[in-house]
């Protein structure tokens, strides 16, 4: 396994930075899984300082930003095969209000991480969601840090889905029915909610009782009503299917809404990728059981 590696600056220029709780709390985990990271060179000295992950060959340094790290990042997700350069995904711990999480490499970097559907990892909590789903997987003891992030009775969580993807939503919550109806509390945007309540109605569950709150559709602010909630903490995980081949009239929007995220970096989670949010859940079910 192999995933690009970056964070903005405020995520690695003090000690208290996400990217280091994050390896902190993912250390023993990343050792175990073996799981090898191209690290833009800023986001890489940061960690060689911090004396993080010593010894550690998988651990490889790529140039600054400014030389085009990111950017060669974006090539390796879509896969450099000649090479043997094929990234499985990236983590990029983003700053919203760092200029260059707006670069145009910065939104390739998710862009492709979409296209390819692999993983995005845009927060702490995000990042280390996805490495005990994979410590899970790979037949690991589960490890009690990450208890919290399944604490699903206490957890709100959003499912929105693009138009193309919507049966794909559909197919996935059905599949999980169980699981995401533990959840304390789901919401979603109008159309989707929509759909995904009449889901729920045809499955048993009260028909006087929504199973997903609805806001407004994405195009109407839906996103942005979303994007509050997670930016109060009210909202802890995202399952956003996104269509990333078509023009949207509301792009701001979505990607407000995954700015917000990142505010709240280490309690919100978000997955994009459908067989990626199909993981998790058989993840989570195996977790429950596992000692
Ligand atoms: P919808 O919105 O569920 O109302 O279609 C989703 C979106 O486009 O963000």
């Amino acid at each position: 396994m192999l995933l690009g590696l970056a964070a903005n600056r405020l995520h690695h220029h003090h000690a208290e930075g996400a990217l280091f709780e994050f390896l902190r709390q993912a250390e023993s985990g990343i050792r175990e899984l073996k799981i090898g990271f191209h690290a833009v060179g800023r986001t890489y000295d940061a960690i060689t300082q911090t004396g993080m992950l010593q010894h550690y060959a998988p651990l490889v340094r790529y140039p600054h930003g400014s030389r085009g790290g990111l950017m060669k990042l974006v090539a390796e997700v879509v896969g450099m095969p000649e090479a043997g350069r094929t990234l499985d995904g990236a983590i990029y711990f983003i700053d919203p209000v760092d200029p260059s999480s707006i670069f145009p490499e910065a939104l390739a970097l998710k862009r492709q991480c979409l296209i390819h559907a692999k993983p995005f990892l845009s927060t702490v909590a995000s990042a280390r969601d996805w490495l005990e789903m994979e410590r899970i997987h790979a037949g690991l003891a589960r490890n009690p840090q990450a208890d919290r992030l399944h604490d699903f009775e206490r957890q709100t969580i959003a499912l929105i889905a693009h138009d193309a993807l919507k049966p794909t939503m559909l197919e996935f919550a059905g599949r999980n029915f169980e699981l995401l109806s533990r959840f304390a509390r789901r919401v979603g945007t109008g159309t989707t909610g929509q759909r995904l309540n009449e889901l729920a109605w045809s499955r048993g569950w009260p028909l006087d009782q929504e199973w997903v709150y609805r806001f407004n559709s994405g195009p109407l602010g839906g996103d942005a009503q979303i994007a509050d909630l997670v930016l109060d903490r009210r909202c802890q995980r995202a399952i956003f299917f996104e269509d990333p081949h078509v023009a949207r009239q509301h792009e701001a929007d979505i990607q407000l809404l995954e700015r917000a995220v990142t505010t709240v970096t280490h309690e919100a989670v978000c997955v994009t990728a459908p067989h990626i949010a199909q993981r998790w859940c058989d993840a989570a079910l195996l977790r429950a059981v596992r000692a």
